[in-house]
């Protein structure tokens, strides 16, 4: 039978090889590093995700390993109210967000596959909308090429190859730390171009990120820049800083890729940050991609056939139709809340947090209404 390939071993190219697997369709995936590592920190993963996760039948097994996110909203540097969720009803209309180690998702997402799917150590070089996958060993036919190779995409060279990734602005360091004392709150907090953030994982550990706006590919000082910036910052900032390990910190510049005009080209589907990539704002960039999966097979799946893009009635374009616009609005939205949320002129973040501190609670939760309605 035809087969499936997926490039990419990460959270997107995972849950569509699961996805496939059970739709009884053969799948492999292709991952150019040779040991399936799990590095990261935490990860927000919204009800919108979970019922992706959910219709791949690993939602529960996630579930357990992760922190129900009772973040209440959102403060200054020393502690104030700017803006309050309205929890309970966010969590009797949706359910509420989970927080979860990357490496925890990961291992779940692979031990959900059959024994050989994945193939290790192999770049891929060159995919060809008439299904041609050319990699470090060879080179095979696919029925479907998905393309779930991360922002850097070698397979949408096929699908956009004059679109790249625009850095932001800002950039972020992430860790995970053990502190000595129990950490139970959730925070995010706003300064100027300044935002910290931490949130409960499972076995005591807290996953804090920072983000700072800085010239693109500026070196960092790593835990030591980040202890300077936040080191004042209201409790418990000071003592996660205090207990973090800095070899453990991630540090990475803010990117996300302009809209594309289609996901789909002949035998290949985008995905995930392959697709569009998006600022980590709204914590949705690996929620996306869990739909998308769920989407591209379910759509594969009813068309009967992987089919091509060109015939417009088949289930690539379809896919096309369903992610684009969702996941480009998705992604505007995250970039204008991480605008807002790195404003640095005084006069201009005093107005800000006046307005936030004048809106209401339900006005969030509309905004949010959009993104965390999907349904599978
Ligand atoms: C600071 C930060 C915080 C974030 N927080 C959140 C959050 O809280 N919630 C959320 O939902 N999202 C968050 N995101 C976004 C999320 O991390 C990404 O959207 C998600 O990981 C994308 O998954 P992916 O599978 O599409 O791509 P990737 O995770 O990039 O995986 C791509 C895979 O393809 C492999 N690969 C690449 N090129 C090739 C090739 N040529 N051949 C073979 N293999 C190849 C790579 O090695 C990798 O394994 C955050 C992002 C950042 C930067």
């Amino acid at each position: 039978m035809p087969e499936v390939i997926v490039v990419g071993a990460g959270i997107g190219g995972l849950a569509t090889a699961i996805a496939f697997t059970r739709l009884g369709r053969p799948v492999r995936v292709l991952e150019r590093t040779p040991e399936l590592a799990a590095p990261g920190a935490g990860l927000s993963l919204w009800p919108n995700a979970l019922r992706a996760l959910d219709a791949l039948g690993i939602g529960d097994r996630v579930r357990s390993r992760a922190v129900e996110h009772g973040s209440a909203g959102i403060r200054d540097s020393r502690g104030r109210w700017l803006s309050e969720f309205d929890l309970p009803a966010l969590a009797q209309r949706y359910g509420l967000p989970i927080v979860v180690h990357r490496a925890d998702l990961l291992d779940i997402l692979r031990s959900a596959l059959p024994a050989g799917a994945i193939r290790t150590g192999v770049t891929v070089t060159e995919a060809r909308p008439d299904g041609l996958v050319r990699h470090t060993g060879g080179e095979i036919r696919a029925d479907l090429i998905v393309g779930a190779d991360g922002i850097n995409s070698v397979v949408r060279r096929a699908v956009a190859d004059t679109v790249h990734p625009v850095y932001s602005g800002y950039t972020a360091w992430r860790v995970v730390v053990a502190p000595s004392g129990p950490v139970t709150e959730f925070g995010e907090s706003w300064g100027r171009g300044l935002r910290f953030g931490f949130a409960p994982l499972t076995d005591g550990r807290i996953y804090a990120f920072a983000c700072a706006n800085k010239p693109e590919g500026a070196p960092s000082a790593g835990l030591a820049e980040v202890r300077e910036l936040f080191g004042d910052w209201h409790d418990p900032i000071p003592a996660l800083l205090a207990a973090a390990d800095p070899a453990a910190v991630l540090h990475h510049d803010i990117y996300r890729l302009p809209g594309l005009k289609s996901f789909v080209a002949g035998r290949i589907a985008l995905l995930g940050d392959a697709a569009h990539a998006m600022s980590p704002n709204l914590g949705q960039g690996a929620c996306q991609a869990l739909e998308d999966a769920v989407v591209l097979a379910a759509v594969v799946a009813e068309s009967g056939v992987a089919g091509t893009a060109e015939t417009g009635s088949d289930g690539l374009a379809r896919y096309d139709r369903l992610r684009r616009p969702r996941t480009r609005m998705i992604a505007a939205r995250s970039d204008r809340l991480g605008a807002v949320g790195q404003l640095s002129s005084r006069p201009v973040v005093a107005a800000r947090d006046a307005v936030m501190r004048m809106t209401p609670p339900s006005a969030q939760f509309r905004a949010l209404a959009p993104i965390l309605d999907w349904r599978p």
